[in-house]
């Protein structure tokens, strides 16, 4: 028995059978001579393997239809087309003939050499084409070597998927009713599992090292996923020790009712709107289930993630306008909050975009939209669309200077002309909001404060710029500090400067689901937080537990520590206060 800790970054306690899953995992490939005589066998195996891999992922895509994916199959429908390349089949059968190599070993060389082509080109198009020989290697390889490939889509029983990481794309043929929890190699808290994760309520760890190496599909395992452990081939005594704290946990879970009328704030009845963060995909159930009020963060690229590259004005009025619907039926002044396309960073669309040497500092998300103002313009339309369905606003992402804020609204501006000559119906009243992502927005809020309705922070992006720590690379992580005094005074900067222009400001990174900053957030004067929605309860269970004074005791209290203390000192502090004041916090913690 042995247990490796990671990042706990959904909350919850699970035991079952592992799932393994490793995209990166490639057959290997034996190296043999092959004799003259032997050449006609290697180039008939060689090819009847390419029909099979042809064949197989044919099925592939028509299972994919089937189950209503529709777009999702456009990054393996391209990839159809290379098993008959011309060039590249030439290349394999020419290794077989010419350097008498079997046809493993000749598949891998004329890949290898094919995909340093890809990479050397200007076309930034067919360089990004070296990631789909990535894929044809590996389908053709498992063939000729007999290896079964492993997808999530052969889950069929409720597993523990353990994997190396998890991209948008892998995700999306998982059946997620049968995932009881996440552990990866990597990742760290912001990673596309922990977004998942938590907004679908599953318990997850990352940043585990090597436990997809460690561990065999079927090994019992049991996952932490609020203390951020996991435990490998556990004894009975374990085992027993890990159910009876997963009924303690249900007991106490189980007194946090979900929404509630009224939705209190604060003890003294100070409202705070708690919202959820979804993405398209995944059920919005989750909203009334939890007590979101509403959808504060609306992640509109995972329509385009791995799916469908160019989604059109119907299909994503359609998915907003649901979006607009469910909001509409919870009540209590609910609304979502559509966020313009972020794409770039880590959030790449196969094929499409231009692989960056720095790609969170380079042309992404609102950057990318101005200039490509078709797609804005297409996205704004069916927000506008939606608007008519319920309570929405827009917001637009990763702003760094006021002319792109200006630009964005008035790319509104024009979506709105259009649809009010064409008679179609929104709302023209429709809040704008900006995200502060960007330590200059944050710095410069002053000036931002004058174009829009509302701020939300995004401390997920804005904890990665300030202290320069990829929030996706485990190696930083100890980096990534939220309660950073260079943090704090940005998210007060923020707040102060939307105050003097009497706008709200929300929190919408993934730091308003940790109950201590979510304190801190509202005392330094944040109105409204947003979240990963099986995070809410506890928010809300431990705002309920804290005055308007209280909070605004512990801001103070943190603005002067920050001239002179580490993050671990600030955060350490505020964790104290809120154990003297909140009852049961300790509970809620563990
Ligand atoms: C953030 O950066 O905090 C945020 C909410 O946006 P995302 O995580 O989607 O980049
Ligand atoms: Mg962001």
């Amino acid at each position: 028995m042995e247990t490796v800790a990671g990042l706990a970054i959904s909350r919850g306690l699970v035991a079952g059978p592992a799932f393994i899953y490793r995209a990166d995992s490639l057959p290997a490939v034996p190296e043999l001579d092959i004799a003259p005589e032997g050449v006609e066998g290697e180039l008939a195996r060689f090819n009847s393997a390419r029909a099979e891999a042809r064949r197989q992922l044919t099925a592939l895509i028509g299972q994919l239809k089937e189950r209503g994916g529709g777009g999702e199959t456009d990054v393996f429908a391209n990839h159809l087309e290379l098993f008959d390349d011309v060039l590249l089949v030439a290349a394999v059968e020419r290794n077989i003939r010419e350097r008498h190599v079997n046809a493993e070993a000749a598949v891998r060389r004329a890949m290898g050499e094919f995909r340093e082509v890809f990479a050397r080109m200007k076309d930034p198009y067919m360089r990004e084409r070296a990631r789909d020989l990535d894929d044809i290697e590996r389908r053709i390889l498992r063939v000729l070597t007999a290896t079964e490939e492993t997808t999530l889509s052969q889950i069929d029983r409720p597993v523990i998927i353990v994997a190396d990481d998890l991209t948008p794309s892998e995700t999306v043929t998982m059946p997620r009713e049968f995932v009881l929890g996440f552990a990866t190699d990597r990742g760290s808290t912001t990673s596309h599992v922990a977004l998942l994760a938590r907004a679908l309520g599953i318990p997850a760890v990352v940043g585990l090292g090597d436990i997809s190496m460690r561990v065999k599909t079927g090994d019992t395992i049991l996952l932490d996923g609020t203390g951020g452990t996991v435990t490998i081939s556990p004894d009975e005594a374990a085992i027993a020790e890990f159910e009876r704290m997963m009924r303690r946990s249900r007991e106490l879970y189980s007194q946090l009712s979900g929404g509630g009328a009224g939705f209190v704030g604060l003890k003294d009845g100070t409202p705070v709107t708690l919202r959820a963060n979804v993405q398209p995909g995944v059920p919005l159930c989750g909203l009334a289930t939890f007590g979101a009020e509403g959808i504060g963060l609306y992640r509109s690229e995972y329509l385009w993630l791995g799916e469908d590259n160019n989604p059109s004005e119907e299909k994503q009025t359609k998915a907003y306008a649901e979006a607009a619907r469910v909001v509409a039926g919870l009540g209590h002044g609910a609304r979502v909050i559509f966020r313009a396309l972020d794409l770039g960073g880590d959030k790449l669309m196969s094929g499409n975009l231009i692989r960056e040497v720095n790609p969170f500092l380079g042309n992404r998300s609102i950057r990318w939209l101005l200039t490509h103002r078709d797609v804005f313009r297409t996205q704004l339309r069916a927000f506008l669309r939606a608007s008519a369905f319920g309570p929405s606003s827009v917001m637009y992402p990763m702003i760094a200077t006021r002319d792109e804020l200006r630009a964005a609204n008035e790319e509104l501006e024009r979506a709105k002309a259009e649809l009010a000559a064409e008679g179609v119906p929104f709302d023209a009243s429709i809040k704008r909001g900006c995200m502060v992502e960007v330590p200059s927005a944050a710095l410069a809020a002053d000036q931002l404060a004058r174009e829009v309705d509302f701020f939300s922070i995004g401390t997920n992006d804005l904890v990665q710029y300030t202290l320069a720590a990829d929030r996706g690379n485990e190696q930083v992580a100890y980096l990534y500090q939220p309660a950073h005094p260079a943090v704090i005074r940005l998210v007060d900067m923020t707040v102060k400067a939307a105050k003097a222009r009497d706008i709200p400001v929300a929190v919408c990174g993934e730091s308003a689901a940790d109950p201590v900053m979510a304190a801190l957030w509202i005392g330094l004067g944040v109105t409204s937080l947003s979240m990963g929605a099986s995070g809410i309860p506890v928010v809300r269970k431990v705002l309920r537990g804290l005055s308007s004074t209280d909070v605004a005791e512990l801001a103070d209290k943190v603005r002067a520590m920050c001239d002179d203390s580490s993050a671990a000192d600030i955060y350490g502090f505020c964790r104290k206060f809120l154990l003297e004041r909140v009852p049961d916090f300790e509970a809620f913690q563990t």
